[in-house]
């Protein structure tokens, strides 16, 4: 059988040629030191780890695990550069590292891109298409601010606060990045960011074009390692700032260790958002995206629609669409420009994402997968719907991160509502209606930092991004993401 004939045999009606894209723009190095001072520095610590490819479970590399030690000399760093310029450097100044930064990016875009998907296993067209494209404008959009603090708080004269403890996860590895370095560096802060264990090459990469761009040694400073590595970042008496993105848990733990310190603090953490589907919306269309919502980057996403509410009178006509739907998917190699869905991040993902859907068989919710082959080796699970969900079940209370869809009903406008906000996360929330005013009145009522309406999933830099509750507290993005970074005059 052709490779063609192959690939046609699924329920889709479409063959497709396999059509991967090529990792020969990657040059890997054997092993990734720290980087401190400017420069790639072997670790104190002695210690090394591997970062695998989810998709194929081979090592790509070794990278240092920072100890006490090196987070010394990180935050050390991050100090003396504030204190040597960067905290007096004209705003026009940073702005043009920052414009370096953000073209270099995108120079090198389908390098990182490539880097991405084989060290977290995301999709390779939504490295290519969402995550470059944004990290890159996420860098544009703050060197655009960087000349202009005076103005943005109008009466008010903005300081940066000094040194920035930045601590990303693994999903969007670069944007994140991206996310906690454009704001803190446009302020006039530096920073020492530390990546998620399973995905640290992209940052180690930037670091590259940090160099480049000739910023000055010291000024962002990136360290890998575990949560150990992390817990020292976060808790070192030279920061003034924490700004942690991850799980709720290790939030919870964050916060608790800075009580009292003084030392500012913004949390970005889990989320569980509803994706509510009135019974008016065009339903083919919420149909995409309630697709975009949950099985984007494999569902591992913050503010993924994992809740589908949808109204009583069309849940038979959406859930017969969605099944449909869902048979097209394509599941596997991340570097191939037709997959859908990649690999899952890490086994351990893998296997809090099989105990949770487990939960939900064994609490009586009917489970939907498509029939889809998956390749043998690496971290994989099939797009995967639950229907007959009750509000109390494990699946429809607790982040899955993953690609696991809970499907609920309602008959109200006030019913959705009760039932979108029964969860202890407020992230974010999806509307699909035709009616204006019904989004304006879901919106006003929904507690969620984030509300798409007739669509999903959809970021820009200047629109500010943060949660409710258990989601954490503090903006980035936007005229929002730059206030977590700058003390005021006469405020403290
Ligand atoms: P995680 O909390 O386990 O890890 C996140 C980061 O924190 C990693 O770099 C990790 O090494 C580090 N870390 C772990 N323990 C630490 C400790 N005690 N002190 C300091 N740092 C520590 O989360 P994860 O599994 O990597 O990421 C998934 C979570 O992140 C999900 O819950 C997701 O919703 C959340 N997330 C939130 C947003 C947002 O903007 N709200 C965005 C992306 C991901």
């Amino acid at each position: 059988m052709s490779d063609l004939e192959r690939a046609g045999d699924a329920a889709s009606p479409f063959p497709y040629a396999p059509s991967r894209e090529s990792t020969e723009i990657v040059s890997l190095q054997e092993r990734y030191g720290l980087f401190i001072g400017g420069e790639l520095v072997e670790p104190k610590s002695g210690a090394w780890f591997p970062t695998i490819s989810p998709a194929t479970e081979e090592p790509l590399a070794e990278v240092a695990e920072a100890g006490e030690e090196d987070v010394d000399l990180a935050v050390e760093s991050a100090r003396g550069a504030w204190e040597r310029h960067w905290r007096d450097l004209p705003g026009r100044e940073r702005a043009k590292y920052l414009y370096r930064i953000a073209r270099a990016l995108q120079e090198r875009a389908r390098e990182f891109a490539v880097l991405e998907t084989l060290d977290g296993g995301k999709p390779i067209r939504e490295s290519r298409d969402v995550d470059l494209p944004l990290a890159a404008a996420h860098f544009f959009y703050y060197a655009g601010w960087a000349d202009k603090l005076g103005y943005a708080f109008a009466g008010r004269t903005p300081r940066p606060l000094g040194v920035a403890a930045q601590v990303i996860p693994w999903n969007f590895p670069l944007l994140m990045a991206a996310w906690k370095l454009a704001p803190a560096l446009a302020t006039g802060n530096t920073a020492v960011l530390k990546p998620a264990e399973t995905t640290p090459l992209t940052a180690l990469l930037l670091t590259e074009v940090l160099q480049d761009a000739d910023l000055p040694p010291g000024v962002v400073n990136v360290i890998t390692g575990a949560g150990e590595t992390g817990s020292h970042l976060v808790n070192h008496p030279g920061i003034d700032k924490v700004a942690f993105t991850g799980s709720t848990e290790v939030g919870k733990i964050i916060q608790r260790s800075l009580a009292g310190t003084g030392r500012r603090l913004t949390l970005e953490l889990g989320g569980k958002a509803a994706n509510i589907v009135f019974e008016d919306a065009p339903l083919d269309q919420a149909v995409e995206g309630i697709v975009n919502g949950i099985y984007f980057n494999q569902g591992h996403v913050c503010c993924a629609g994992s809740r589908l509410l949808v109204q009583e009178s069309v849940a038979g006509p959406v859930l017969e669409k969605l099944k449909d739907r869902l048979e097209t998917l394509r599941v596997g190699d991340p570097l191939d420009k037709n997959t859908d869905v990649g690999a899952i991040n890490s086994r351990a993902q893998l296997d809090k994402i099989t105990e949770l859907v487990q939960a939900g068989v064994d609490e009586g919710a009917e489970m939907y997968q498509p029939a889809c082959d998956l390749p043998e080796r690496g971290y994989w699970f099939r797009p995967t719907v639950f229907t007959s969900v009750a509000q109390s079940h494990r699946i429809a209370q607790e982040e899955i991160f993953g690609p696991v869809l809970a499907v609920m009903t309602f008959r109200t406008p006030e019913e959705a509502l009760v039932k979108a906000n029964n969860t202890p996360y407020g992230l974010s929330a999806g509307v699909w209606t035709e009616k204006g005013s019904r989004i304006l009145w879901m919106a006003s009522r929904l507690r969620a930092g984030v509300i798409w309406a007739n669509t999903y999933n959809r970021f820009d830099p200047a629109s500010p991004f943060g949660g409710y509750k258990e989601s954490g507290f503090g903006r980035e993005g936007g005229l929002h993401g730059l206030e977590p970074y700058l003390a005021f005059e006469g405020a403290g």
